[in-house]
């Protein structure tokens, strides 16, 4: 039987929140600390001693033993170096257990493992970490025992950011301002802060530990490299929001207590379209909340999977021909008094600062759409965005039928009179109509759509951080925020201005909308008609992080130096050659050790057959005889392709790192590991099923 909780009381229970602090900290060191937290000052170490004590106590009485500043460096996966809370033993043998400030605030691992583009040859290997105390700390309860897990930002010697944390601060801070200025001029004045909310829907597979840990593929690269089909497919529909086996709920179940332990919010479950796939989605939070807290979900699935036999899979495309994984990185712009600028109101004064903010975003979006499609950029991503099942590569934004026909009554005569769906029209400064909140239609093929009150980014790769994303989407609408401001504070007639700029906007940005079929052929031709990138690849679309627009950009709002940017960029090439050297080895691997002894073992079994029935009687063996032809010249294929393709690893492998060895790896790696598996995936289907050297998709994703 399974044990029983009450939710309200675990929720959180191994932070240390707001509650906790107002507890445990004297009034004065909690609000010193809150006003760190809400200004983004500098904290004193007086008052960091202070915290770093009480942090230390109560994460002791939850069976801590070590502390660790918690990052996110550029390798994809959180990092962690653990340090005991013991002193040098006193005289008298024993330890005391301590904590201070200093080492609350700051901590030095050496930053020449991780990953710097080039940053790390002009300067020194020593990295920082610095508390990123708007991001709770959190005790971790697992086999290794208890740890204080401190959210950090990772810098150089020298503050270049080395991480994915201090460019999502920095991008925060950008939106902050811009849309503070924005506020003003629409005569707010209570606000003070605005902040990006975020809501990361997580799908993942789960496959049997057993059966994952007979296949090199999924343990060296997290994705199938080999397989045929099963006979059955996602076709049926059955799966998606199918009822939840019982093996698969109890692992839920574990998944939520855990995270709500953590306080993160895991809120939804269900089962994706595809089978064995699901799907977890907690309640939005700020940005960097969001996005520590994803890390932490990833983190979980994978490690309560163990215990219950199974193994998560957090690639975007575990099984080829069957439905990915993505991340719907849901995203809102909210002020700390509750405004949530994306709500399109319910006045008409609402309703122009809404529209106001609905067209800049527009303008970011078409004029950014190639960093925003980079930002869903992943060696695994390559395999699912365009191929039916994903949004396509094409960056659009879906509006839904009702905004987008505000949006062509302000096209063609500059104001909108009228409102969809018989809604009274409110005809108040100038006329626009009242809009309705769920007015708005789903449609699963767009990137980008609007749902209500938030924008939906739906190219997220199931295993990348969600901050890469939020970094781009924070800036390039504090761009368009802080040129509508640099227009509008000068205006004269303000409302006049506004409505121009309104039009202007809507006019000039009106490609970017698209609320047809993602997925159809046309919409390739009409994306290309309108000028709109089609980025289909990682390599090709890694150069918008460095043109003179993306530098500008991340220069005018202190987000990326340019040197952080080619350092970034670097990075990813090396990252996806990397990916694709360890599958070509794999795939070798498997090849010659397993697929094609088996295959061989399978054409003697046969060869024996044909002797052996020839031997007894006169039968007629043609059967036989044609299937061993047939196996024959296949495992000749495969044998010629596994020779091209240690040729082709070995050409790719010695390349010095940067953009030819990508595009290499792209075009004939690729290539060479597409020509070997599709003899192997034919010989699949012809070899005894009890010879095949590893699970089948069938046993993998029906079998669970
Ligand atoms: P869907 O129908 O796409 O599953 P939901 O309304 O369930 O959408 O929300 C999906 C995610 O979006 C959840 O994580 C939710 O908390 C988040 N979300 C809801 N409102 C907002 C908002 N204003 N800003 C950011 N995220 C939001
Ligand atoms: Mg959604």
């Amino acid at each position: 039987m399974s044990e029983f909780y009450n939710v309200a009381e675990i929720f959180g229970e191994n932070v240390f929140n707001d509650a906790v602090m107002q507890e445990r900290l004297p009034k004065k060191v909690y609000k010193r600390l809150k006003d760190v937290i809400s200004q983004g000052r500098d904290l004193d170490l007086e008052t960091a001693d202070v915290v770093a004590h009480e942090m230390k106590e109560w994460a002791i009485e939850k069976g801590a033993t070590h502390y660790t500043h918690w990052f996110q460096p550029l390798t994809g996966v959180t990092a962690e170096k653990h340090d005991s809370f013991i002193t040098a033993p006193m005289a008298n043998g024993k330890v005391l257990m301590s904590f201070s400030g200093k080492e609350l605030i700051k901590g030095e691992p050496d930053a020449s493992s991780f990953p710097s583009g080039g940053l790390r040859a002009t300067f020194e290997a020593r990295g920082y970490t610095a508390w990123d105390c708007t991001s709770p700390a959190f005790v971790r309860q697992d086999a290794a025992g208890a740890t204080l897990c401190i959210p950090t930002a990772f810098c150089s010697y020298t503050g270049e950011a080395l991480d994915q944390k201090t460019p999502l601060l920095r991008s925060m801070e950008a939106i902050n301002i811009q849309s503070m200025r924005l506020l003003k001029l629409f005569g707010n004045t209570t606000s003070k802060k605005v902040t990006p909310s975020v809501g990361p829907e997580q799908e993942y597979f789960l496959v049997d530990r057993q059966k994952y840990l007979k296949r090199k593929d999924l343990i060296f690269t997290g994705r199938t490299l080999f397989g045929a089909m099963p006979p059955k497919g996602q076709e049926m529909d059955d799966h998606y929001f199918g009822a939840i086996r019982e093996r698969i709920a109890a692992y839920m179940r574990d998944v939520n207590k855990e995270l709500w332990k953590l306080g993160v919010s895991a809120k939804t479950q269900h089962n994706e379209v595809a089978p064995a796939q699901h799907e977890l989605a907690p309640i939005y939070a700020e940005a960097n909340v969001a996005v520590d807290n994803n890390q932490l979900v990833m983190e979980t699935l994978k490690k309560v999977a163990g215990r219950h036999g199974l193994t998560c899979l957090l690639h975007e495309k575990p099984f080829a021909g069957v439905n990915g994984s993505g991340k719907h990185n849901n995203w809102s712009i909210i002020t700390d008094d509750g405004i949530n600028l994306l709500d399109p109101g319910k006045t008409p004064h609402d309703n122009i600062q809404f529209l106001l903010v609905l067209t800049c975003i527009m303008k970011a979006v078409h004029k950014h759409a190639d960093l925003l499609r980079e930002s869903a950029a992943d060696a695994g991503n390559d395999h699912r965005l365009g191929a039916n099942e994903a949004p396509p590569a094409i960056i659009s934004i879906f509006l839904g039928e009702q905004l987008q026909d505000v949006l062509a009554q302000l096209i063609s005569t500059g104001e909108a009179t009228r409102s969809l769906k018989g809604e009274v029209l409110q005809t108040g400064v100038k006329t626009l109509p009242d809009f309705m909140k769920d007015a708005t239609d789903r449609n699963r093929t767009s990137p980008f759509a609007f749902t209500g009150n938030k924008f939906e980014f739906r190219m997220v790769g199931s295993n990348d951080s969600i901050a890469a994303p939020n970094v781009v989407l924070n800036t390039i609408v504090a761009e368009a925020f802080s040129d509508a401001c640099d227009v509008l504070e000068k205006a004269g007639d303000f409302e006049m201005a506004v409505h121009n700029l309104i039009k202007e906007q809507a006019i000039a940005h009106q490609d970017i909308v698209f609320n047809g079929n993602g997925y159809s052929p046309e919409w390739v031709e009409e994306a290309e008609r309108r000028g709109l990138p089609n980025i289909t690849n990682m390599v090709d679309a890694v150069p918008a992080l460095t043109t003179e627009k993306a530098i500008a950009l991340f220069e005018k709002f202190n987000v990326f130096t340019e040197a952080e940017l080619k350092s970034r960029s670097e990075i990813l090439y090396e990252s996806y050659a990397k990916a694709l050297n360890i599958e070509a080895r794999a795939m070798i691997d498997m090849a010659g050790k397993q697929v094609i002894p088996a295959v061989i073992k399978y054409t003697t079994v046969l060869a024996t057959s044909i002797n052996t029935v020839k031997a007894a009687c006169p039968a007629d063996t043609s059967a036989q005889e044609s299937l061993l032809t047939e196996v024959s010249a296949l495992l000749a294929e495969a044998k010629s392709a596994l020779g091209d393709l240690v040729e082709a690893a070995e050409k790719a492998y010695v390349m010095e790192a940067g953009r030819a060895q990508a595009v290499c790896c792209r075009d004939e790696l690729k290539a060479a590991m597409d020509a070997l598996r599709a003899p192997v995936d034919k010989l699949e289907m012809i070899v005894d099923k009890d010879m095949w050297p590893m699970p089948s998709y069938g046993d993998l994703i029906f079998e669970v």
